[in-house]
């Protein structure tokens, strides 16, 4: 199964936990954070990313 990674780049408020709890796939770019990949095989550390975030702004889709 794979997923796709979907955030509401609009809605990022840059607060950094999403980078802070999920490396692997989560970057700061300048004042909003960024997937490195937006379709992965596993969920991983992207499942806390989604937790992480105080405005809800990540989302993940099953492929
Ligand atoms: S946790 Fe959410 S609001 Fe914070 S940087 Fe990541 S995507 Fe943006």
């Amino acid at each position: 199964m794979s997923f796709r990674i979907i955030q509401d780049h609009g809605a990022c408020i840059g607060c950094g936990a999403c980078a802070a709890v999920c490396p692997d796939n989560w970057a700061m770019d300048g004042a909003k954070a960024k997937p490195k990949k937006t379709e992965v095989k596993e969920l991983g550390c992207n499942k806390e990313a989604m937790d992480a975030c105080p405005v809800q702004c990540i989302k993940m889709k099953k492929l």
